[in-house]
């Protein structure tokens, strides 16, 4: 990223590049310190080297979150467990039979409370909608490694 725009406390010099990563919104990390994005220009070699988000091995908390849904060999979302992966059909069921649908027995293809407009329900389109993105940006970022 090329340093363009002076910022007070800022010891960069104008025009001058530095390596660093894009942090969050509007924030650019350089050596572990964090400084406004609009002081600096980001660059194609900046975007080049945006991190890998997706893993099928999370090694620390952030990872974990990111990757903390996805979609198994038989095409079903699952929840990621320290342990083991839960089926997120199965596993909303287990609290809809305990909370909306007391004694169903039932094996169903979709969560029980789908109709019924619970937590339960909307966890279930929240993880459903993050396993497609992740799966999504998993082609996207497995073709952008390839070369590398
Ligand atoms: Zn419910």
């Amino acid at each position: 990223m090329r340093y363009k725009k002076k910022h007070n406390n800022y010891d960069f010099e104008i025009g001058k590049t530095y390596e660093g990563i894009i942090y969050s919104k509007g924030w650019i990390m350089i050596k572990q310190q964090l400084y406004r994005m609009n002081c600096f220009e980001i660059l194609q070699s900046d975007v080049d080297q945006v991190k890998k988000l997706v893993t099928d091995d999370p090694k620390n908390n952030v990872e974990m979150v990111n990757n903390a849904v996805g979609v198994d060999a038989n095409g079903n979302v699952f929840l990621r467990g320290v342990y083991e992966d839960k089926d997120l059909i199965e596993y909303c069921n287990e609290i809809c039979r305990e909370k909306c649908y007391k004694g169903s027995t039932e094996k169903y293809s979709d969560p029980l409370c789908l109709e019924c407009d619970c937590p339960i329900a909307n966890l279930y389109i929240v993880a459903t909608g993050m396993a497609q993105l992740r799966e999504t940006l998993k082609v996207y970022e497995n073709e952008q490694n390839k070369d590398k």
